[in-house]
């Protein structure tokens, strides 16, 4: 699989409609917008809505009015998971052409009893005895061996690849492991920047880029802002939406998070004044890579 665009840096923001923009959210996409504007990048956003059950009506529109009213306008044509599923598809036949594709009936409950991951029981069921009435996950031959990369913030990473990806769900959804990667290959993503809760699923995105025939990109996974309690602020925690009224204030702590001393006086100015700011002075070296609550 190739890429349609060449260039020397693309980085990209993928948000899931499932809630609108938090404050982890924004600091998020604003490290992967300064960590791309300030190396001359194109900024992408791609909108991964690819499992409606646990998106909310009207996420979409909101996450992407709360970056436009941050001054965190996006290069190029916005995506959506949505309107790709033939990519998706024409991928996975060639994988499975290839024989590296594989139906799976186990349930969760299954899975957690073989220790957690899936083993070789459904590797190597012959098709003809799988359930007819059951539906099937597909899987990629895969697992084995370790994945190893450094994160630009989580530095030198040995991942086990301990289970043959599900690429598509037994609900018949593509999976997020299939349509982020093949996504990232398509749009020429050259640099993921992106929340650390994604760090543990990266070794097994990189082994599908290789077997796609893609170089995986630069990974960089930024620290999580944790809430009162100790929780990573999610939309699953119904994190409080980001107040599109405020955005000088939200970008300024954001900047804080992110390692940035922020002079008083920069909160008066606007959100397209503010992101040249520190466009100028961002370093990777700056962020903090620990977990933490907002100060
Ligand atoms: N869509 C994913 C999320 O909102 C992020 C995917 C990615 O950045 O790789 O958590």
């Amino acid at each position: 699989m190739t890429s349609k665009y060449t260039n020397r840096y693309i980085g990209r923001f993928a948000p899931s409609p499932t809630g609108p923009l938090h404050f982890g959210s924004l600091v998020c996409a604003l490290g992967s917008y300064l960590d791309a504007v300030s190396h001359g990048g194109h900024w992408l956003v791609r909108m991964e809505d690819l499992d409606p059950p646990r998106e909310e009506p009207g996420a979409a529109g909101r996450i992407l009015q709360s970056l436009e009213a941050h001054g965190l306008h996006w290069h190029g044509p916005l995506e959506w998971q949505s309107r790709r599923h033939g990519l998706y598809d024409r991928i996975l036949d060639e994988l499975a052409e290839r024989g590296l594709l594989y139906p799976c009936q186990c349930s969760r409950a299954q899975i957690r009893k073989q220790g957690g991951h899936a083993n070789d029981s459904c590797r190597h069921t012959p098709r003809e005895e799988l359930q007819a009435d059951l539906p099937s996950a597909l899987r990629l031959h895969c697992a084995g061996g370790e994945e190893t990369f450094d994160d630009i913030w989580q530095g030198h990473q040995q991942q086990q690849v301990l289970e043959d990806t599900i690429l598509k769900r037994r609900d018949g959804l593509f999976a997020y492991q299939l349509a982020v990667v093949v996504d990232d290959i398509d749009q020429g993503v050259t640099h993921v920047v992106r929340g650390a809760d994604l760090l543990e699923t990266t070794g097994a995105q990189q082994r599908l880029f290789r077997l796609l025939g893609a170089e995986p990109p630069m990974f960089g996974h930024l620290p999580l802002v944790m809430g009162p309690a100790g929780q990573k602020l999610s939309k699953q925690n119904h994190a409080a939406a980001i107040d599109d009224q405020c955005p000088a204030e939200n970008l300024c702590a954001a900047l804080g998070f992110l390692g940035f001393h922020v002079p008083p006086e920069l909160g008066g100015e606007s959100p397209a004044a503010i992101l040249h700011w520190a466009a100028s002075r961002w370093q990777r070296r700056q962020v903090d890579r620990r977990n933490r609550q907002l100060q």
